[in-house]
């Protein structure tokens, strides 16, 4: 794990989310303490809580209930997954923010010196943009953000990021439009890694429906047909559309090598997958999802930071 992931040094704490969320807490396995290392004088609800608690990944409604837990309790979101669509483990999708977070600083730290460089060189002809732009709140694309935009939920509550979503599964666009726009989603965040960030997911996740024959990647024209206003998106300089574009891409090419692949894995997968045909599977796999973003990423090589 990334160490600036919260969960890097101490693992989501199963006993407590349970006793919080009442779907979690029906779901959970308890191993009781042995008697002889049971706090003394406690009450009822105290050495409930002690028992140790375990979450089955290999049955769904478990899954689930647990990646609605850690949102709610741990991030101040409120999100009912659907039953039809990715689970995803919250604690490895930080990996990826704390991960592009990561390049985010280096770029600002070396944007930084090139503008030092810059004052004192005259003759320095390095593009203006990377001097200024980057320092900017940071704006990302999420390429299939899938129904529960996990990546724009986890950016805007660990970060001040904002961001395009895009999907070509109306049903995802649907479900994660009605976590956006759910009211208890609205005002300040108690929760424990997000406490006291304003949760404005409105203003900050706009999501997009693409047609599969769509471009990946949106360029100018695509941004503008969105109609986001100034203070959401506001305009960059320079010619720069947003800072950075990730996506966790469908990784097989059919249901056939999905279910090979996984027969051949030597221990058996070792938590449900929930993934429907559509968010799983794309002709060529990852490696054709991705070439496309590289090849695309040609004609918007000034755009992008
Ligand atoms: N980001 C989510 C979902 C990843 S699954 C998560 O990490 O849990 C991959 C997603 O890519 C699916 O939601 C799928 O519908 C979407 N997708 C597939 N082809 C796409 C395309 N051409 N444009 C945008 N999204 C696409």
């Amino acid at each position: 794990m990334h160490p600036f992931n919260p969960y890097a040094f101490s693992p989501p704490d199963f006993a407590s989310l349970a006793a919080k969320s009442e779907k979690l807490g029906k779901l959970v396995h308890r191993i009781p303490f042995p008697e002889e290392a049971k706090a003394q004088d406690c009450t009822e609800e105290e050495e409930e809580e002690s028992n140790s608690v375990y979450v089955d990944f290999k049955d769904a409604d478990s899954s689930i209930a647990l990646t609605e837990a850690i949102l709610e309790h741990d991030f101040g979101i409120h999100v009912n997954l659907r039953r039809d669509r990715l689970c995803p483990p919250v604690p490895n999708r930080i990996n990826y923010i704390a991960w592009l977070q990561d390049l985010m600083d280096q770029s600002t730290r070396i944007a930084r010196l090139i503008s030092i460089s810059e004052e004192s060189e005259e003759e320095d002809k390095r593009p203006a943009k990377r001097t200024k732009q980057h320092v900017d709140p940071i704006r990302v694309l999420d390429i299939g953000t899938g129904a529960s935009c996990i990546y724009p939920l986890l950016g805007c509550m660990l970060d001040d990021w904002t961001f395009i979503a895009t999907d070509v599964d109306p049903d995802s666009i649907e479900a994660a439009q009605a976590i956006i726009h759910d009211p208890r989603n609205q005002g300040i965040s108690q929760a424990r890694y997000s406490r006291n960030r304003l949760i404005n997911l409105i203003n900050r996740i706009h999501l997009t429906l693409r047609r599969p024959e769509d471009t990946l990647l949106l360029d100018q024209k695509d941004i503008e047909s969105l109609r986001l206003n100034a203070i959401s998106w506001p305009r960059m300089e320079k010619g720069l559309l947003y800072h950075v574009a990730m996506c966790n891409p469908p990784f097989y090419s059919n249901e056939e090598e999905m279910q090979a692949l996984s027969r051949i894995k030597i221990q058996g997968p070792s938590a449900v997958c929930l993934g429907s045909k559509e968010e799983m599977t794309y002709p060529g796999g990852e490696v054709a999802f991705v070439t496309r973003i590289i090849e695309e990423s040609r004609n918007l090589k000034d755009c992008v930071l």
